[in-house]
């Protein structure tokens, strides 16, 4: 169910699939979103310097009022506070925002070429000290892999990218795999533009489920962990309401023919 978490290779368990916080700049709509989700049993809730709501993200979770290892809140590193200095002064303020003495991931944003071994060591200064339960990157590539090898001593243990069915990323999730990184997906849904594909619409009506449902059951089966958003409760609720129904071999097939490798975003190895 939605409670499940995976191992990590650094030994922590993460949920696999958690509720994604990205412009939801209305801070009581992010807290109504987040206490409707908890209760709906997601434990992870994915925010980020960038989106400005860390604090709103924090008032959430001091509110549910839970044990602190009951939840699992990752925040990311933007791009501006890269490097050692930086990295350690915007985390220090990130956890003042959230209100917590640790978050359980750190992510790296995206990968940026100046400070890009400073920014990890900062990672992982910040893991030694227990600040961060576990280290993290977001949108890179192989090569941005191999060459943070060369010089980590640590290597990130969830790599957060773009993936839904037009952006399957198969070469890149095995690649992680190989490298005991779990893929975590962002804009899983394809940011609603996929839920009029035929062939989602088609699986959908079979099994009595939304196309949403459909798109973040296959990311389930594939083994990928992943976080959807939406601030409507019913469908935080659908998208929680994935664990009663199986795609066939045929049918997860069906999905991984949609890839068109198309992107939200820019092409990470192309960020500097
Ligand atoms: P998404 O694929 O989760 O799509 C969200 C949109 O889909 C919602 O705004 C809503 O319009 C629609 N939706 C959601 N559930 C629905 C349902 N059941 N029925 C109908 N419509 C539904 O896109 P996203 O928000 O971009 O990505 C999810 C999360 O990933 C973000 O909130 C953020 O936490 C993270 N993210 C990370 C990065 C990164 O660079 N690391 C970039 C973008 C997003």
């Amino acid at each position: 169910n939605i409670g499940s978490r995976i191992e990590l290779a650094d030994g922590n368990k993460m949920p696999q699939e958690g509720l994604g916080v990205y412009r939801m700049t209305d801070e009581d709509e992010l807290i109504k979103s987040v206490k409707s989700a908890y209760s709906d049993g997601y434990r992870l809730f994915d925010t980020a310097q960038m989106y400005g709501n860390e604090a709103a993200v924090g008032k959430a979770i001091k509110d549910l009022d839970v044990p602190r290892d009951d939840v699992f809140i990752t925040t990311k590193i933007a791009e501006d506070n890269q490097g050692y200095d930086k990295v350690m002064s915007s985390f220090e303020e990130s956890l003042k925002k959230l209100q917590l003495d640790y978050v359980d991931m750190l992510m790296v944003h995206w990968p940026i070429h100046t400070h890009f071994f400073e920014t990890w060591r900062a990672f992982e200064a910040l893991k030694e000290q227990g600040l961060v339960k576990s280290i993290a990157t977001s949108n890179y590539g192989m090569l941005h892999l191999q060459y943070l090898a060369t010089k980590a001593n640590e290597m990130p243990v969830v790599n957060q990218l773009e993936v839904h069915p037009y952006l399957s990323q198969k070469a890149m999730i095995d690649f992680d795999r190989e490298n005991h990184i779990v893929t975590q997906a962002w804009a899983p849904l394809g940011r609603g533009k996929i839920f009029d594909d035929p062939v989602i619409v088609k699986i959908a009506k079979e099994h009595g489920k939304s196309a949403a449902q459909v798109i973040l059951r296959w990311h389930f089966q594939r083994g990928d962990a992943f976080i959807p958003k939406s601030v409507h409760p019913e469908r935080i609720r659908q998208n929680a309401d994935i664990y009663d129904f199986e795609l066939s071999t045929d049918e997860m097939k069906q999905v991984d023919g949609l890839n068109r490798n198309t992107r939200i975003s820019q092409e990470p190895e192309m960020v500097y």
